[in-house]
């Protein structure tokens, strides 16, 4: 089911006598394609979860319209729209068995949707088989792991089968381990039924990993919509660049002139295309080639060996952040003995904003 979001905007008024009204969303406009799974990303409080609220109906929009497929279900009260819900807290009835907990959404099915006691067992053991959990059907919650009661979560979101399967934070409340299990078991999930699914997460690894597509917003402003690696490889403003990455990029003071990324009183790179001006220079950590010729010179502070790749910390008056981290391969040696370091840069993994609105000032790679 495709789903349309038609400039939707969601203001909730000030807490406070004088204070400004809260646009939690503002003017969110996309078609989400049918069957795809999209991750919702940003910082705590950009508006992710006011989003999925309007989705599913638990909040009206301040304007705006929801489409469903061509159902405009702006209007439609949650329990009519067809979507499964799963949150961070798993909300399951403590008193209620596994199974008993899947079937419940099914009990009160009314009309012509009503369904027989024995019909509703073999839809809730489906649901339960497809998300694994059908040997612990007569357990109680409490005797589940929390990886376990989120399943049957999923499960109970599954079996009505939604139209829209909406996730807010599901893994958050899951050890690392587990996270990592847990959501690669759901886009397995989300690929067998193909339903389509907006799963919400302030984790950009974990947003990239399993999504076909992301949406990276900040104060309730959507600021780049695409596949992962083309976010990642093509961020339009200096926030998208620093949300997505780990370690993160790293950013520089620096400026242009006659096409040369000047970094303090290094020219670093060539940058064609770009007018003289002050500029703020963003450079993934796998941007950095160890070079002793190189025109970029850093202060060395430690080496750490992380097995497959070597993290080279150094420092630089012109950086922003207090350390500058660089990835290399490990086969690199670095003399760790030295004061300084010195890199030549990948051209397509340095990004130029403009120090005025952080909007990405492009230059020929070459
Ligand atoms: P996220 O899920 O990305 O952390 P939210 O959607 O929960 O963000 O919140 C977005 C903004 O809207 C925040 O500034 C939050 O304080 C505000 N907000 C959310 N719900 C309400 C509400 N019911 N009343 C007033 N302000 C709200
Ligand atoms: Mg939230």
């Amino acid at each position: 089911m495709k789903v349309v979001l038609k400039n939707l905007t969601k203001r909730f008024p000030s807490r406070t006598k004088n204070g400004a009204d809260v646009i939690a969303v503002n003017n969110f406009d996309f078609e989400i394609p049918d069957g795809k799974l999209i991750g919702l990303l940003g910082p705590s409080g950009c508006g992710k979860s006011t989003t999925l609220n309007l989705i599913c109906g638990l909040e009206p929009p301040t304007s705006g319209q929801i489409f469903f497929g061509d159902d405009d279900v702006t209007r439609l009260p949650p329990e009519n729209r067809g979507v499964g819900l799963v949150f961070q807290n798993y909300a399951l009835y403590p008193h209620l068995t596994v199974l008993e907990n899947i079937m419940f959404p099914l009990q009160n099915l009314k009309g012509p949707e009503k369904m027989t006691k024995p019909a509703m067992r073999e839809k809730a053991m489906t649901a339960a088989k497809l998300v694994q959990i059908d040997t612990l059907l007569e357990r109680k919650p409490s005797e589940l792991s929390g990886g376990q009661q989120q399943r049957v979560a999923i499960a109970r979101a599954l079996v009505k089968t939604p139209r829209v399967l909406l996730m807010d934070e599901p893994l958050s409340n899951l050890d690392a381990r587990l996270r990592l299990q847990t959501r690669e078991e759901i886009r397995r999930i989300q690929q067998e039924t193909g339903v389509t699914t907006i799963f919400v997460t302030h984790d950009q690894d974990e947003a990239m990993s399993i999504s076909d597509m992301i949406v990276v917003m900040k104060d309730g402003v959507v600021q780049q919509i695409g596949a992962p690696q083309e976010v990642y490889d093509n961020p339009v403003n200096l926030f998208v660049s620093m949300f997505l990455g780990t370690p993160p990029i790293n950013v520089f003071d620096g400026k242009v002139e006659n096409e040369k990324l000047y970094i303090g009183s290094e020219a670093v790179l060539s940058v064609p295309g770009v007018k003289d001006q002050p500029v703020s220079a963003a450079i993934r950590p796998e941007g950095f080639v160890l070079d002793e010729n190189g025109p970029f010179t850093l202060n060395l502070s430690r080496v750490e060996v992380m097995g497959r790749d070597t993290s080279v910390v150094s420092t630089h008056p012109a950086s922003r952040n207090v350390t500058v981290r660089s990835i290399i391969p490990a086969r690199n040696k670095v003399d760790r003995s030295a004061r300084t370091v010195r890199f030549s840069l990948l051209p397509d993994k340095v990004f130029l904003f403009d120090v005025d609105d952080d909007l990405r000032l492009p230059f020929v790679v070459e």
